[in-house]
């Protein structure tokens, strides 16, 4: 004869670990064993597991004893009823019977220890959770004497983790179904678990790269890095009360996609600083790529409203000028008709014509700017040499009144674009070239095409009065005259800028400073390649 303790030992959450289990050889003595010291036995046992029902039973004779917690698990008062192995397990929930039968048994034929969950239906008709263990101990015969166990309400601790479950379930399915990438932070050991989506959305297959803090800032672009980390450590101490941050983000592929991030402390230590996080990443490339066309756009108009406000201010001033000859002239022609003066009406007449013409001059000019970009002529190649002589043709009195000497340079390439618009160009250059030569003595205008950096650059120079390194810039602007008084509207290099952007190109002077002469650069977009060709 056997006599056995047991002790059971609890984990953490109250759960029963191990159970000790002393046994000694009593056989000799079990006679004089006196009922008092089995039932302190039986109260050891009893009282070992706390909130723990312990039992003990006797297959053969059908003896079985319960501690106080035993009855009150089953909704007993303790003490209340005869406990039984029939009572037990008519109790237990029928869904769980078959198993539970089917692990005594075990423990019973072949001496398995058992561990399991199962539902009770108490007296009361509530349903709990249980675990149960048991464990049996044969008599010298190998028979099973006595088999001796642990019974737990574990009902709380099931809810919990089923509430954990649906919990989890629900992150999960809400993972599955929301386009932004989720992240789960662990502050203190700065492990994140990263979901599917947020490897998929910057092209990584699912765990791709491990789930850390480091991983993340790795792929943070350096530039943005600076401001959010920052707000990173900020709202992590609790400085700033939310963290909603949008950087930089690179893909697998080296690219950058934009995203919007956003945490929410999920539990904190008892200092109240945050040990979990959980977080999103929202793709906001599409947004923030068309906000900066937004802004691109908005500087333009901005741009233009100012160009047109500054438009509006010179062509009512400019407008004015011959408006007050014409105005003053046609006082001085009433006058002169009264007089019949013949030769001052001529005059007058002639002064309000030219005034006339000059303010249909400007009308034309301002009207042929609004024009470019909006009247698109075909596109066609035209070799330079071939425009450049034509304009020639249309400058010969200017040419030949200040004696300059042009040159077209030899072999020069083919250009493509707008015919009429290209001549333009040409003729403002070569007509300011050939208007600011001051006094030069030897004046001269050179046409031609270089290559800087693989690409084909044209050009018109002079060397003529130059232009002071503050007005390179100015000069393209609408109606801006560096000197007034020399004939013009300041409305050509504007044309000529105009017309070189609408062909994809870009124009700007070289000079070596006043009275060394100037060099007119500009580029254009190279015929696109046809797919029949
Ligand atoms: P404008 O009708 O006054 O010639 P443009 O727009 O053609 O108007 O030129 C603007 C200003 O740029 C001119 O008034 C002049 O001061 C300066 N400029 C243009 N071309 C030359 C050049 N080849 N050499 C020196 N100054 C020039």
């Amino acid at each position: 004869m056997l006599d056995w303790r047991l002790y059971p030992e609890l984990d953490e959450s109250g759960k029963v670990k191990t159970v000790l289990g002393i046994s000694r050889d009593i056989t000799q003595n079990i006679e004089s064993e006196n009922a008092l010291k089995i039932n302190e036995h039986r109260f050891n046992i009893a009282s070992a597991g706390g909130n723990i029902g312990v039992w003990d039973w006797y297959p053969q004779t059908g003896e079985l004893v319960w501690s106080d917690e035993m009855y009150r698990v089953f909704g007993f008062s303790p003490g209340a009823c005869e406990p039984s192995y029939e009572l037990f397990i008519n109790m237990v929930h029928p869904d769980d019977k078959q198993r539970t039968e089917q692990a005594v048994d075990l423990a019973l034929n072949q001496q398995q220890p058992y561990d399991l969950d199962l539902r009770i239906v108490k007296k009361d008709g509530n349903e709990i959770f249980a675990n149960a263990r048991g464990e049996v101990q044969l008599d010298s015969n190998n028979k099973p004497l006595r088999m001796l166990g642990t019974f737990q309400n574990i009902t709380e601790r099931k809810r919990a983790e089923e509430a954990l479950r649906i919990n989890e379930d629900r992150l999960e399915k809400a993972m599955s179904v929301t386009n932004d990438g989720v992240y789960d932070w662990d502050v203190s050991t700065n492990v994140v678990y990263f979901s599917p989506r947020y490897y998929t959305m910057s092209g990584y297959l699912p765990d791709e790269f491990p789930g850390t803090f480091d991983e993340w800032a790795q792929r943070v672009h350096p530039e943005d890095f600076k401001r959010v980390q920052p707000a990173v450590t900020a709202f992590l101490t609790d400085e700033i009360p939310k963290y909603d941050e949008e950087f930089r983000f690179r893909c697998k592929d080296g690219s950058w996609m934009w995203i919007r991030a956003r945490i929410e402390v999920v539990s904190r230590g008892k200092d109240g600083a945050p040990l979990r996080m959980i977080g999103t990443h929202t793709d906001i490339t599409e947004s923030k790529l068309a906000q900066r066309e937004r802004e691109k756009l908005i500087a333009k108009l901005g741009a233009q409203n100012e160009e047109l406000e500054r438009f509006a201010y010179t062509v009512s001033h400019d407008l004015k000028s011959p408006l007050v000859t014409i105005k003053g002239y046609i006082g001085m022609l009433t006058v002169d008709i009264v007089k019949e003066d013949q030769e001052a009406i001529d005059e007058d007449l002639s002064y309000i014509s030219s005034a006339a013409d000059t303010m249909a001059g400007l009308l034309n000019d301002v009207l042929e700017l609004s024009r470019v970009g909006r009247q698109a002529n075909s596109l066609q190649e035209i070799p330079l040499d071939q425009l450049a002589n034509e304009v020639l043709k249309l400058v010969h009195g200017q040419i030949q009144e200040k004696n300059v000497q042009v040159q077209v340079l030899p072999k020069l390439p083919i250009i493509y674009g707008d015919r009429l618009r290209l001549l333009e160009v040409l003729q403002n250059l070569i007509d300011n070239a050939i208007k600011y030569m001051g006094d030069q003595p030897n004046p001269k205008v050179e046409i031609g095409a270089s290559n800087r950096d693989g690409h084909t650059v044209y050009f018109v120079k002079d060397n003529g009065i130059g232009i002071a390194s503050n007005y390179r810039e100015t000069i393209f602007g609408l109606f801006d005259q560096l000197d007034p008084r020399i004939e013009g509207s300041g409305i050509g290099l504007a044309l000529v800028k105009r017309i070189i952007e609408v062909h994809q190109g870009r124009i700007w002077v070289e000079s070596e400073g006043l009275g060394h002469g100037s060099t007119f650069y500009f580029t254009l977009a190279p015929k696109p390649h046809s797919n029949n060709s």
